[in-house]
């Protein structure tokens, strides 16, 4: 059975990083993983600069690509590599792209896909280059080949039967496989990305369609913790959670895994490792079906950056179902998410996060109703809360908005 492992950008943003993840495969080497990986550390901001100044007719973009390109070639030279080739022609072909394609309004999301996707294409092409120099076989595989993709540029569903059925036959060999995380292609052959920070994602696609054993993600930091600990000095690694509580956590905006890579995993009982790619020997955090058997700690949430609406109808009538109804509509069509709901008679309250769409929604909510906006919201989620950590992670803070189920409490906070 297979091991799928998955490296995200900052475990291979310079020579010793990389250096560090040829040592952690060697340990896996006699299970044949398959290797998924994202660009390399800021790379994918990179190539997003460069796709909008070209988009632009800004001519900027040439010099911006000079610079990631040699910045690919100088951790090439850092690993005196003999061999560049490969990275540099994924390089001189985007440049070779770019030079000879007008950029069409209409097309941005395809052009996005199209020239992003050359962070991962570069870094597995490097870690191959390298891998193989050091004695370690390997096999470069095009994930494009693999994981099969509607047309939704940016945010692309999955074609799991073909996808299934190009892994499968793609990774029955009794080698070491190393692909690019993020990426896909549409039946007509375009590149597709399956959105930021996707590699997780990728991985667990792959690990669904390979039956995986296991799946491992590493990170720098030593597991799946309780809280941001950039955020709460005692933050505690949970060395178990189940899917269930990972993908709650995910949805109320904890940033350890992107939140779409449980619910493959879930369907086939895979379990998942969280690991500290630093320090590998450390046990890290294992997702599994079950639930530990020591209860959770209070875990912690904040989305920053949010928006309180309040909706009411013009007349001052009930919020009905049929209000309820266009409401919803409306958010789904501007893909406005909602991230808490709360009515009383006549009005309805929504938080969410404060993007440049938002300004269309509460135009055409203005059509019907009343709509009053708080801007520099916080929403603050403890699962397994206790009273006195809300009072805690409170620090005081002015509640608009406060919910509460048997697990979760969600406070919707203006600083005081
Ligand atoms: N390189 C992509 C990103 O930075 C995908 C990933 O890292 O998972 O969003
Ligand atoms: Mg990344």
């Amino acid at each position: 059975m297979k091991t799928i492992l998955k490296f995200g950008g900052a475990s291979i943003q310079d020579a010793d990083r990389m250096r560090n993840v040829l040592n952690i495969i060697k340990q896996y080497a006699d299970k044949k993983p398959i290797v998924v990986v994202s660009a390399l550390g800021k790379t994918t901001n990179a190539l997003e600069a460069i796709l909008n100044a070209w988009f632009k007719h800004d001519t900027t973009w040439p010099n911006l690509l000079d610079s990631l390109k040699a910045a690919h070639l100088s951790i090439c030279k850092d690993l005196a590599l003999q061999t560049t080739n490969a990275v540099e022609y994924i390089f001189d072909s985007l440049q070779e792209y770019l030079e000879n394609t007008l950029p069409e309004l209409h097309a941005y999301d395809q052009y996005y896909d199209h020239i992003v996707a050359h962070g991962e294409l570069a870094s597995t092409k490097l870690l191959v280059s390298y891998f193989n120099e050091r004695g370690l076989a390997c096999e470069w595989v095009d994930a494009r080949g693999i994981i099969h993709t509607d047309d939704h540029f940016r945010d692309v569903n999955i074609d799991w039967e073909a996808t299934e059925l190009a892994a499968k036959a793609k990774f029955g060999g009794d080698e070491i496989f190393i692909t690019q995380g993020f990426i896909g292609a549409t039946a007509n052959g375009h590149t597709t990305t399956l959105g930021r920070e996707g590699s997780d994602y990728s991985a667990s696609i792959l690990s669904y369609c390979v039956d995986a054993e296991h799946m491992i993600i590493w990170k720098d930091v030593a597991g799946v913790m309780n809280a941001d600990p950039k955020l709460v000095s005692d933050a505690i690694v949970l060395p178990h959670i189940s899917y269930r509580e990972a993908v709650e956590m995910t949805y109320f905006g904890a940033k350890v895994i992107h939140p779409k890579t449980i619910k493959p995993l879930q369907n086939k009982k895979i379990p998942l490792l969280v690991k500290c790619f630093l320090n590998p020997s450390l046990p890290g955090t294992i997702i599994s079906e079950q639930e530990p058997r020591e209860s959770y700690p209070p875990i912690i949430v904040w989305k920053e950056n949010q928006v309180l609406l309040s909706i009411q109808d013009k007349d001052f009538s009930f919020i009905a179902e049929k209000h309820l109804t266009s409401i919803f509509n409306l958010f789904n069509n501007h893909r406005i998410h909602i991230h808490l709901m709360q009515n009383s008679a006549i009005s309805f309250s929504v938080c969410t996060d404060a993007n440049s769409r938002i300004n269309d929604l509460i135009h055409d909510l203005q059509l019907q109703f009343n709509v009053v906006r708080n801007e520099g919201m916080r929403l603050l989620t403890i699962r397994h809360y206790t009273e006195d950590s809300i009072q805690k992670y409170l620090a005081g803070d002015e509640i608009l908005v406060e919910q509460r189920s048997r697990t979760t409490v969600q406070l919707v906070t203006r600083k005081k």
